[in-house]
């Protein structure tokens, strides 16, 4: 168990600056999920928790102490990569003990520890079968198992269900929560899939240009995006935004929306104009709605429906009530959930706090 913390951590390559002054507290036990697209620096991150890769300013702790310089091997953490290195002639049993006996542990101490993976993973019939012979998904509980015999301190692992077809991925995803949840071990799980991350984590981070924008659960990144960039990354489809020059532009602290009253929070010289934003299921779609449009498009989630509609203040994503499939060219009205608004900065794009 341990609480991982990073500090004012940098990483350049050259004149390439992956990750940019991160800070960050992994809480003991928790399961942490790095997400971002694709060069972010997640795996850099990661890879430097490992120890695999040095910083080229900032810390390391682990349960406060410094590992910044350390070897990956005087750090206790074990690293789960997504082509997992399972020595294939080799039984399961032997992959498993591999690493234990590396350690030096006594006979019996593997043993035992060898019957309790076994029975966490279910991989009890597997124990002499042929790594090479297994299928994918035996095979990745093997890699699990051959991570957790060891009893490390903490897990990390980088996009290790990328390379699995969606259903075998979902699958995957409860087992490691599962796993999770009985094991309490602190695990930090890198992905750029959002679906993924609201899956599995406690706390999700996420990174854009080598920078961490929001680190929280994945309640709090949902409806509190702390920037615009958040706010279009997490949820399908993402958030609508929608620009109020007006009320900014005349000072005030509190502008019409549909008819009902919407707070704006204190802006300064450092916000010229804002922006409105609101999920596409907090915008009720009807015939009479004050915001009016025509619906330009439609898609279909399986549970619902969400129509583009194009209003004069821009294109406005909303959720088909129960039960209505949108037709394309229709007149509709729109009303915004008001207590469901958030607000953001146009110049920084960040979110305005009402406090
Ligand atoms: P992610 O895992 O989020 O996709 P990475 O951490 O792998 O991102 O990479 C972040 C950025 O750093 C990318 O632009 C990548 O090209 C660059 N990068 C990563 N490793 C190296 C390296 N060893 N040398 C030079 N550039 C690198
Ligand atoms: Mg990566």
């Amino acid at each position: 168990m341990a609480q991982i913390q990073i500090k004012n951590l940098q990483k350049t390559f050259s004149d390439f600056t992956a990750v940019r002054n991160s800070s960050l507290i992994l809480e003991d036990g928790k399961f942490v999920v790095l997400l971002g697209p694709s060069g972010c620096g997640k795996t850099t991150t990661l890879r430097m928790i490992a120890g695999l890769e040095f910083p080229t300013s900032g810390q390391i702790l682990l349960d406060r102490e410094d590992v910044t310089y350390r070897r990956p091997r005087e750090r206790d953490i074990a690293m789960v990569f997504q082509l997992f290195a399972l020595y294939p002639h080799f039984n399961v049993r032997e992959n498993l003990a591999f690493p234990l006996k590396n350690e030096g542990l006594p006979k019996a101490e593997i043993h035992r520890r060898l019957e309790e993976v076994a029975a966490i993973l279910r991989i009890e019939h597997l124990m002499n079968a042929r790594v090479g012979g297994l299928s994918g998904g035996d095979r990745q509980r093997v890699a699990l198992g051959r991570a957790i015999v060891r009893k490390p301190k903490a897990f990390l692992m980088d996009e290790p269900l990328g390379t699995l077809d969606a259903e075998f991925r979902e699958l995957m995803c409860v087992e490691l929560r599962r796993l999770h949840d009985r094991l309490q071990t602190t695990t930090v799980f890198v992905t750029h899939d959002q679906n993924e991350a609201m899956a599995l984590a406690d706390h999700i981070v996420v990174m854009n240009g080598g920078q961490i924008l929001q680190a929280d659960t994945p309640e709090g990144i949902y409806h509190f995006p702390s920037c615009m960039f958040v706010a279009s990354f997490i949820g399908r489809p993402s958030m609508n935004f929608v620009p109020i020059r007006e009320a900014v532009l005349q000072g005030q602290d509190v502008i019409q929306v549909n008819g009902a009253p919407v707070e704006v929070p204190r802006l300064d010289e450092t916000c010229s104009q804002a922006v409105l934003g609101i999920r596409p299921e907090h915008v009720r779609m009807s015939d009479s709605g004050p915001v009016r449009g025509e619906v330009s498009h439609v898609e279909y989630f399986g549970s619902h429906w969400i129509a583009d509609v194009q209003t004069a203040t821009g294109r406005i994503k909303a959720v088909s009530p129960k039960g209505v499939v949108p037709a394309v060219g229709g007149h509709v009205g729109l009303s915004f959930q008001t207590e469901r608004i958030v607000m953001f900065n146009k110049d920084t794009e960040l979110l305005l706090d009402s406090a």
